[in-house]
């Protein structure tokens, strides 16, 4: 944040906020024509701060200064093992700041305090990884049919890469691009969301800090048909790298296309919990708490629709309500509190209009359904349970990315799986049960990138995470995700030491 900021007076000449720049090239840049934007605290629903409101002038400043740092031959000739060092001590930065970051976050988007500070606390981890990862990228050696041939591959960095990001975990799902691009070597320019650009901006300096030349990593903030729209279409951009909704990652999919260039998308879900006869009910209904009501919905995961079998149906609804009526509703930041507000007042408002059309389409509300009292002037929605809805219900169709929940008896494992999978999504599933023939075969049979087996929301840099059918293109986490990254050349040496032949000339 610029020193002088706090005593600047917003755009609006209101309040007088603390202001944010923009990231490029290593130094705070004010935007081209003077416009910031303000972000609002989601509990007490007042602005907090201001960011830079990026437009074609900022984003295209920010990539000529990645292309530059990429050509630069302190970043292209650097060794593989010095960049991993260099990421090794960027992860220890973020573990001395990782409270300071948290906070900011959870102010932000209404996150539980307690949740921001585990995700940045594992945050170096990604780092460590991808460090440890920096030095094993490499080609292969391949026979090509030919004695007197040596053919060869290797795994080149694309360039510069666009990352662009959502507000609901902001630096994880940030880092979770930025380690791997940068252990193969690109340079990048991150789009934060608008409704979450400090944090992003807290952590840019922390990377020259440890070490990496100014330009390697920049940050532009705005909104996505502004500054997202230029990075997305921006010639010297060679990789974009999208998290977000499925409808932003589609307009996407398609700019990228016309300019051939790759998309890598992760994008929404409408995640089935598979709760069978023999499973642990007690367990599950935990599961199915910990699915929806965690982060208030707002993730990409969320178990938004529970299939129980009719034998155990009763007793996970009544587990799942009794629960939900002593979630204590308040202020993110305080340790006692379990559910905080939405992030914005748009997503109260979409939340409410889902369960306006669940009413309206049959539904019976178990528990919630409505704005609980609190007190504190933002956008909080009680956690909300349906029942005696279909699956083809809109409630049950449609990522609403709240805590609302849709629980639906079944009486056969087919049927259930056949549920499961008759959605647009394909992100996460969850299955509860004790038989260990039956989780395997459900595992193979959901349709979704990731399952989890008596557990659920789990997740490490280690492991890798794809979205299948609208759920996203391309892989996030673990060693896979280097290919994202970078682009295979196939080289071939003749060794032989015969001269080259006329090549209409049959050797016999
Ligand atoms: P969003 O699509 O509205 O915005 C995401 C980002 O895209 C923001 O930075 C936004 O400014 C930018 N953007 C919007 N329009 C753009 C455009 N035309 N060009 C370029 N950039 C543009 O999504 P959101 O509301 O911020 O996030 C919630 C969504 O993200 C949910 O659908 C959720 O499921 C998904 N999500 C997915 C994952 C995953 O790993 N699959 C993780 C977290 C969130």
């Amino acid at each position: 944040m610029s020193t002088t900021a706090a005593a600047q007076s917003s755009s609006t000449g209101s309040a007088r906020l603390p202001r944010w720049e923009h990231h490029i090239a290593g130094k705070e840049t004010a935007p081209a024509d003077g416009r910031y934007f303000a972000s609002d605290n989601p509990t007490t629903g007042e602005a907090w701060y201001e960011a830079a409101r990026g437009t074609a002038a900022d984003v295209d400043r920010a990539v000529a200064a990645a292309r530059s740092a990429f050509e630069s031959p302190h970043w292209r000739r650097m060794s593989q093992t010095a960049r991993g060092a260099l990421l090794r001590r960027v992860g220890e930065l973020v573990g001395e700041n990782a409270d300071r970051l948290a906070r900011m976050e959870s102010t932000d988007n209404g996150k539980l305090l307690r949740e921001m500070t585990a995700q940045l606390a594992s945050l170096p981890e990604y780092f460590h990884y991808y460090a440890g990862l920096a030095d094993k990228i490499h080609g292969e050696t391949i026979p090509a049919s030919n004695v007197d041939v040596l053919n060869y591959t290797s795994r080149e960095p694309v360039g510069v890469v666009g990352a662009i990001t959502p507000w609901n975990s902001p630096l994880t799902l940030t880092v979770a691009k930025l380690a791997p691009l940068l252990a193969a070597g690109n340079t990048a320019v991150v789009k934060p969301s608008e409704h979450t650009s400090a944090s992003m901006l807290a952590l840019a300096p922390l990377f020259e800090e440890a070490g990496f030349p100014p330009g390697v990593v920049n940050v532009v903030t705005g909104m996505g048909d502004e500054a997202g729209a230029r990075l997305v279409d921006h010639p010297d951009v060679a990789k974009l790298s999208f998290t977000g909704s499925t409808a932003t990652g589609a307009w996407i999919a398609e700019r990228a296309g016309r300019r051939l260039i790759r998309a890598g998308l992760e994008l929404g879900g409408k995640s089935p919990q598979l709760v069978f006869g023999d499973a642990d009910v007690a367990s599950a209904a935990n599961g199915v708490i910990a699915g929806i009501f965690a982060a208030a919905g707002q993730t990409c995961i969320a178990g938004s629709r529970v299939f129980a079998h009719r034998s155990v149906y009763d007793e996970l609804v009544e587990r799942v309500v009794g629960r939900a009526r002593t979630i204590r509703i308040g202020d993110p930041l305080a340790p006692e509190t379990e559910l905080g507000p939405l992030a914005m007042r748009a997503q109260l408002a979409k939340v409410e209009d889902y369960v306006a059309a669940g009413r309206a389409e049959g539904g019976q509300v178990a528990h919630g359904g409505r704005r609980p009292k609190v007190g504190l002037g933002g956008w909080f929605h009680e956690p909300t349970v349906f029942t005696d809805l279909p699956n083809d219900a809109r409630l049950c169709r449609e990522e609403i990315f709240g805590p609302v929940v849709a629980i639906m008896p079944f009486d056969a494992d087919a049927e259930a799986l056949q549920l499961a999978n008759d959605t647009a999504y394909g992100l996460a599933a969850g299955v509860w049960t004790t038989d260990l023939s039956r989780a395997h075969r459900a595992a193979g049979a959901l349709d979704a990138g990731t399952i989890w087996v008596n557990m659920y929301r789990a997740m490490s840099p280690m492991s890798p995470r794809s979205g299948f059918k609208a759920s996203g293109l391309g892989v996030e986490h673990g060693s896979e995700v280097i290919r994202e990254y970078t682009r295979l050349k196939s080289v071939w040496i003749n060794t032989s030491d015969e001269p080259a032949g006329d090549p209409f000339v049959l050797r016999s």
